[in-house]
């Protein structure tokens, strides 16, 4: 079965071999027969996980039983040790506990960034864009230079989040 498994079937766009059972008209995942086989069906708001990374290594060794969250976790680079998932930031390229990203809806529920670099990236954004902002206004004609000051409601920004984030 496992043998037949790996070639028969064909492999759907997400990269899954799908196979049709002799007598069935309903095509299967590859993986799940293999879960199954050993292990019964796989309970409800569950999924299972190529441990390799490899979706076609169909080994009853390679797959891993995992909920919706811890899948969209370990896709996203997290490793869960001592309970506590551990993330990799995008940006420091440190590996921290969950502790130190923001929440984020959906996904997998975590910021990309820690906390720390999120800080940073907003006020070095706020700065650049105070540096467009600026570098734009002079470039305007005398007078639509004029209008924009007029016209401009909020003070201008010397101060603001100069302090913000920094350590
Ligand atoms: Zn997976
Ligand atoms: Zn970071």
């Amino acid at each position: 079965m496992n043998e037949d498994c790996s070639r028969r079937g064909h492999v759907t766009k997400f990269g899954y071999r799908r196979i049709r059972l002799p007598g069935e008209r309903r095509l299967k995942m590859a993986h799940v027969l293999v879960w199954e086989e050993h292990h019964g069906p796989v309970p409800l708001g569950r999924e299972l996980h190529h441990r390799n990374g490899d979706k076609l290594d169909n080994r009853i060794d390679n797959l891993q039983l995992v909920t919706r969250l811890e899948h969209k976790r370990i896709h996203s680079g997290c490793i869960l040790c001592d309970d506590v998932w551990w993330k990799r930031c995008r940006k420091c390229l440190q590996s921290k506990p969950e502790t130190d990203f923001y929440n984020y809806p959906g996904r997998n529920g975590l910021m990309g960034l820690c906390k720390r670099c999120c800080s940073r990236t907003a006020v070095e954004y706020k700065r650049k864009r105070r540096v467009r902002r600026r570098r734009m206004v002079e470039t305007l004609p005398a007078t639509e230079r004029w209008r924009d000051d007029a016209g401009r409601r909020d003070a201008p920004e010397c101060s603001e989040a100069l302090g913000e984030g920094s350590d």
